[in-house]
């Protein structure tokens, strides 16, 4: 079965054929490192870590390219600000973006060039253009001219002379069209810059990533990912920026994630909504907010809410606890080597699978992996293996369902945290945020321990319902109890 990609270009789905046999080149536009990166923008990292990982295992082999833009306007400003050199200040958020990426567990990249490594590389590319009469120079500066490609536009589907001024296109008396854009500005007092052919300057916004594509990955590149609001300008003139340098198509497939809404309002500065990943992280989880991610459709508006939270983790708290009963049973009981999986499970499994290869091909539809997870979970769960040592089949199903979750946990980067400390954690989390006093719990449990002891039912069932009532749940095995907050 073919994977299918809905292309941003095209605004259709289109069956994907690699440019090189077996292999995919891969670009995502990473962040300006300034501060800290909010939610909305892990949305693409989280995202794109798992097309990788079903790319490879459709066989492929990714070069996956997440660029760093550690030269800009608020970087340089930041600096300023600060008395310091503008790499002290991305050189600082690099590394805590590192900090935030590898606590959400997610692969590392094949490459993560800087721009200011690949400045040599930009003037030439940049010369090119120009050589190609598809740019011009003015006052050291210099300029696309959109008008030279026909083609412009067709990715945002703006029109040039809809580019017109007053369209939040500044005025500029020196550009022969208002929809023209720098692709090399001289340097200003207190900035670094580099020399060029055109004087000292600096690159223009959108020319790194076109630059550091061809030196990494070649002229054209399979996929090329974002956020829908890099659409327009920055791919739009990256296009541009690709055909007037290479005279060859630049991207086969555009891949753009949508946003993502807090309690139904876009995040922006004025509403003050702006959630940083680390903060998030801390007040919920890692976990959480990949899950909330993988399990909305990467093209679809991610709305977070209370009650999406809530339901994320009642989701996250049932695979953990089937995963921690997997666990029970491969630790505890025998494996004799004569018992068989589960017939039901087996072929529900194989069966799941099957489903899930199909709507992931078809434009990564994540929904249909979650709801074959639990599916999953539902049907082993009600195996009630924990009970039954003395079954040799308990063994090898507990084994199947395990390797079965892992194998998509690790697709998903989800799923992969000792599910013993992860539930103690959430359930840490909750009596936080619920402001349930724990040494309270740990009384009550312990007098409706001493009330069953002392045979007193009418005690005990009032410690129960206390507890309830707390907004505490437990089971009891013989001698030991296992309590949770409820979700
Ligand atoms: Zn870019």
């Amino acid at each position: 079965m073919s994977l299918v990609i809905y292309n941003t270009l095209s605004k259709k789905k289109e069956e994907f054929k690699s440019i090189e046999p077996n292999k995919v080149k891969l670009y995502l536009c990473g962040p300006t490192v300034y501060g800290l990166l909010h939610i909305g923008n892990f949305r693409g990292p989280i995202f794109f870590n798992f097309a990788r990982n079903w790319l490879e295992k459709s066989g492929y082999e990714v070069n996956f390219t997440y660029n760093y833009t550690d030269i800009d306007d608020k970087i340089i400003k930041k600096a300023n600000e600060e008395g310091v050199d503008s790499l002290v200040i991305s050189e600082r958020y690099i590394e805590e973006f590192k900090t935030d990426f590898k606590r959400l567990g997610l692969r590392e990249h094949t490459n993560n060039p800087k721009v200011t490594d690949y400045v040599k590389e930009i003037v030439e590319y940049v010369e090119t253009i120009v050589k190609n009469n598809h740019a011009y120079v003015v006052d050291n500066e210099v300029f696309f001219d959109i008008s030279s490609l026909e083609s412009y536009g067709e990715l945002s589907g703006k029109k040039i002379d809809e580019l017109s001024a007053g369209e939040r296109v500044e005025v500029d008396n020196r550009k022969r069209n208002p929809g023209d854009f720098v692709l090399w500005k001289p340097a200003k007092e207190k900035e670094p810059s580099w020399d060029s052919p055109w004087g000292k300057g600096r690159p223009g916004w959108h020319i790194e990533c076109s630059a550091m594509i061809k030196s990494i990955l070649g002229k054209t590149i399979d996929i090329h990912g974002g956020g829908i609001d890099l659409i327009f300008p920055h791919h739009e003139n990256e296009i541009a920026q690709g055909v007037g340098c290479n005279s060859c198509k630049y991207v086969n497939y555009w891949m753009h994630n949508n946003f993502i809404n807090m309690k139904g309002e876009k995040m922006s500065k004025s509403l003050g909504n702006i959630i940083p990943g680390r903060v998030f992280m801390d007040e919920y989880h890692p976990e959480v907010l990949k899950f909330l991610i993988l399990s909305t459709h990467y093209r679809s508006i991610l709305n977070v809410s209370d009650e999406k939270i809530e339901q994320t983790f009642s989701g996250l708290l049932r695979v953990y606890r089937a995963i921690k009963s997997a666990d029970f049973v491969l630790e505890n009981f025998e494996n004799n080597n004569e018992g068989k999986p589960n017939k039901k499970l087996s072929s529900l499994l194989a069966d799941l699978d099957n489903k899930i290869e199909k709507s992931i091909n078809d434009d990564f539809g994540t929904g249909e992996l979650f709801a074959a997870i639990y599916d999953a979970v539902r049907t082993f769960n009600a195996l009630n293996l924990e009970r039954k040592k003395k079954d040799i089949n308990s063994y090898p199903t507990a084994k199947l369902f395990k390797e079965w979750i892992s194998g998509y946990g690790e697709m998903l980067a989800l799923f992969n945290e000792n599910p013993e400390s992860f539930l103690l954690e959430v359930n840490e989390l909750f009596l936080k945020q619920k402001n349930i006093d724990k040494n309270e719990v740990l009384k009550l449990l312990d007098g409706r321990k001493s009330a069953r002891e002392a045979k007193d039912w009418e005690k005990a069932d009032q410690f129960r319902d206390q507890l309830h009532n707390m907004g505490i749940d437990f089971s009891e095995t013989g001698d030991s109890v296992e309590w949770f907050v409820k979700v």
